[in-house]
C-alpha cells in the first residue's frame, strides 16, 4: 500500500489502465468463443435439419421412381411412344434427384455426427473386384481400359467397407466420367508403413490447378466447358474427403489439363481416434 500511495495519481491510472486492458481482452475472447459456439450449434442444426428432410423427401421420391419403373414396364397396359418418352424422363429425373438427395443425407449426417463407421477386416483385392463389377458398365459403355496394379499378395484393410467402397466408386465414377472415349484407368495400391494408399488414376480431361481445391467443396464443379458437359451434384469428392477423414486417412490430387487426374487416399491400418 506504501507503493501505492507513493505512487503518483498518473501512476494510480496506469495499473487502472492494465485492468481495464485486461478485461477488455477477456471480454473479447468470451464474446468470439460464445460467437463460435453459437455458429456451431447453427451449422450443426442446419445439418439435422437436412439429415431429417432429405429422409422425408426420400419416401415419396421412391414411390414416383417405383411407380414410373412399373409403368415403362407396360405390366399394367402398353404406353404409346410420347407417353414411354415422358414416364422415362420422369423416371431418369426422379432417379438423378434421389442420388442428390443421398448425397446431401450422407454429407450432413457426417457433419452432425450421426454417421459413425463400422469397421471390419477385409480382403483388399475382393473389394476392388467388387467396385470395379460396379462401375463397369460406366467404364466400358465408353470403351475405356480399366487397369489394375496391387502387390500380389493379399491385403487385407481394416475400414468401414462400404464407405470404402463408397470412397471408390466415387472416384471409378468421376474417372470415368471425365475420361474421353478409349482413355485408361488404373487402380493402384500399395501397403506403407502404416496404412494403404490407394490412387485412381486416369487419362481425362485433368482439373486446373486454381480449382484443384474447390472442387472437395460441396456443389463446387469445375468451370470449363469440357467438364461442364457431364451431368453432376457437385458432391462426390466432397463425401470422399469426408469418408477419408473419417477413417483419419488424408485424400491428395494431382492432374493436369488434356493430361488426367490422379486422386489418392490413405486409410491408416489403425483406426486414428479425431
Ligand atoms: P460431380 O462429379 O457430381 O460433378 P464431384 O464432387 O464428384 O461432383 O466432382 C466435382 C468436380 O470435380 C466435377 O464436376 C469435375 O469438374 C471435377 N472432377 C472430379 N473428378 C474428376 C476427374 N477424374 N477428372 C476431371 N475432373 C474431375
Amino acid at each position: 500500500m506504501k507503493n501505492a500511495q507513493e505512487i503518483t495519481i498518473k501512476g494510480d491510472t496506469y495499473i487502472l489502465e492494465l485492468f481495464q486492458d485486461i478485461s477488455e481482452r477477456k471480454n473479447a475472447e468470451e464474446n468470439a468463443i460464445e460467437a463460435k459456439k453459437a455458429a456451431e450449434e447453427a451449422n450443426q442444426a442446419k445439418s439435422e435439419f437436412l439429415a431429417n428432410m432429405s429422409h422425408e423427401l426420400r419416401t415419396p421420391l421412391n414411390s414416383v421412381i417405383g411407380f414410373s419403373d412399373i409403368l415403362l414396364e407396360e405390366v399394367k397396359g402398353e404406353l404409346n411412344d410420347p407417353q414411354k418418352k415422358y414416364v422415362s424422363n420422369i423416371a431418369r429425373s426422379g432417379k438423378h434427384l434421389l442420388s442428390l438427395i443421398n448425397d446431401i443425407l450422407d454429407l450432413s449426417k457426417i457433419e452432425a455426427g450421426q454417421k459413425q463407421l463400422e469397421y471390419s477386416s477385409f480382403e483388399l483385392h475382393e473389394a476392388l473386384d467388387e467396385i470395379s463389377k460396379l462401375t463397369k458398365p460406366l467404364i466400358s459403355k465408353k470403351n475405356i481400359g480399366l487397369q489394375m496394379e496391387l502387390p500380389s499378395e493379399d491385403i487385407r484393410v481394416y475400414a468401414d467397407r462400404k464407405k470404402f467402397k463408397q470412397i471408390m466408386y466415387n472416384l471409378l465414377s468421376n474417372a470415368a466420367k471425365f475420361t474421353p472415349d478409349k482413355g485408361t484407368i488404373t487402380i493402384i495400391a500399395n501397403q506403407e508403413k502404416d496404412k494403404l494408399k490407394v490412387a485412381v488414376s486416369d487419362t481425362g480431361i485433368g482439373i486446373p490447378e486454381s480449382e484443384q481445391a474447390t472442387i472437395f467443396e460441396p456443389f463446387q464443379q469445375v468451370k470449363s466447358s469440357k467438364s461442364s458437359e457431364h451431368k453432376g451434384t457437385g458432391l462426390g469428392l466432397s463425401l470422399v474427403r469426408e469418408l477419408v477423414e473419417m477413417h483419419g486417412g488424408q485424400v491428395r490430387l494431382k492432374s493436369e489439363v488434356g493430361k488426367g487426374s490422379t486422386f489418392s487416399f490413405t486409410i491408416p491400418d489403425k483406426p486414428t481416434t479425431n
